[in-house]
């Protein structure tokens, strides 16, 4: 029998009637597949533990702190496995030292790099259902570890990888992925399937859905998600790779961005090195700069150079820039209300033109655009912010989203 890997967020065992009605998923499954359960803590929980250590005192030992804030899943995966026990099934949790899940790095953020699988696997083997605690693991000195808040994924993904499971189904509050926001556009549609690029492209929508990190885990250890709420029947969306995808979309989702902040250099020397000497200090201060425009200077010797950050990051950014000997410029501005908005398709790869339509788009709503990027699957806008929502529901409709 094939082995399914089904994780269960905070929100979807939150209360003991929703753990019941998970306990009601994982007898369906268990039907046809050998099952593996991963389970969050409770909705609340670790952060009721986390603001308990901090309570006790401002440098509670990292150590310690995983002990603590591990001990919500234990507590999730006794009640989903008692209740389980009550309706007749055979079930027990499994703690991460009694499997054990390995970890390396650091207190808190740890990562999980192996999973011994013989007593998982015999367990199963007696038709056993195992839950089994997400977001902890042991480290080589036997000690608890936790691999960073959300973590559940990351081992739900793990697991999936090691027992070379047929999916690894994401149990959470929403019921997929939207080709855009559905609480802003109404015609946003669900995807029912999604390249691992497209979803990592998809950050600000997808980072609601799975975190960032946990995709790029999938993508690399080739795990297929279904991402799919507990409280709905609805069928959710399949992030697979592009292989798997056989798309009449040439655009499968719209993001953009609220916390963008664009920051203009004008008059700049044109000569080499000076945009180097610009982006060298914001680096080495963690700064990330996303999209960059330098203008073709009329007289050779001053240039305009514009980039974007996140707003957070502006007030360390204009420091920095102030106090760079190595550059100078006629004038310094920046703007706070600017938003990226995002085009993004496998589809756009092989079929020209998307771009042209993209900007004509935004043309025939006279929205003016001030910063553009490119990569191979998605098309990048900077605009001002209140055109955000006329922009999204003209390019939605543009690449026939509504349908
Ligand atoms: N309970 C942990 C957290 O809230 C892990 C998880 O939910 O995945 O961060
Ligand atoms: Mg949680």
């Amino acid at each position: 029998m094939k082995i399914i890997v089904l994780k269960f967020g905070g929100t979807s065992v939150g209360t003991t009637d929703r753990i019941k009605k998970v306990v009601k998923i994982i007898a369906k499954y268990k039907k046809k597949y050998n099952v593996i359960v991963l389970s969050s803590a409770m909705s609340g929980v670790t952060n009721n533990l986390i603001n308990l250590s901090k309570k006790i005192s401002k440098n509670f030992s990292d150590s310690e702190y995983d002990v603590l804030v591990s001990s919500g899943e234990q507590m999730s995966c006794a009640l989903i496995s008692g209740e389980l026990i009550n309706q007749g099934l055979n079930s027990r949790s499994w703690i991460s030292w009694q499997i054990p899940i390995n970890t390396e790095g650091k207190y808190k953020f740890s990562r999980i790099n192996k999973i011994n699988k013989s007593k998982i696997l015999s367990y199963l083997k007696q038709g056993g259902i195992p839950i089994i605690t997400g977001f902890q693991g042991i480290n080589n000195k036997n000690r608890i570890t936790t691999i960073g808040r959300g973590g559940t994924d990351a081992s739900a993904i793990m697991f999936a990888k090691f027992f070379n499971a047929e999916k690894c189904i994401i149990y959470t509050d929403v019921d997929g992925v939207y080709s855009t926001d559905p609480n802003k556009l109404k015609s946003a549609k669900k995807i029912k399937v999604i390249s691992y690029e497209e979803m990592l492209e998809m950050a600000s929508l997808g980072a609601k859905v799975m975190q960032p990190h946990s995709i790029q885990d999938a993508r690399l250890n080739r795990v297929d998600i279904e991402v799919r709420s507990s409280f709905t029947d609805n069928e959710g969306t399949l992030i697979t790779k592009r292989k798997n995808i056989i798309n009449s979309k040439i655009i499968t989702g719209i993001s953009n961005t609220t916390n963008d902040a664009k920051v203009t250099l004008l008059g700049v020397r044109d000569k080499p090195g000076i945009a180097a000497s610009i982006f060298k200090p914001l680096s080495e201060n963690s700064i990330n700069v996303d999209m960059v425009v330098q203008n073709i200077s009329p007289n050779g010797k001053e240039t305009d150079l514009t980039f974007t950050i996140k707003s957070d990051d502006l007030n360390k950014t204009k420091k920095i820039i102030l106090q760079n000997k190595k550059i100078n410029f006629r004038n310094f501005i920046f703007d706070k209300n600017v938003s990226k908005v995002s085009i993004i398709g496998v589809g756009m790869v092989t079929t020209p033109g998307v771009t042209y339509r993209m900007f004509q788009s935004l043309a025939k709503q006279k929205i003016n655009i001030q910063v553009i990027s490119t990569s191979e699957i998605k098309v990048s806008v900077l605009i001002d912010k209140k055109n955000v929502q006329k922009a999204i529901s003209a390019l939605h409709k543009e690449f026939n989203l509504n349908k």
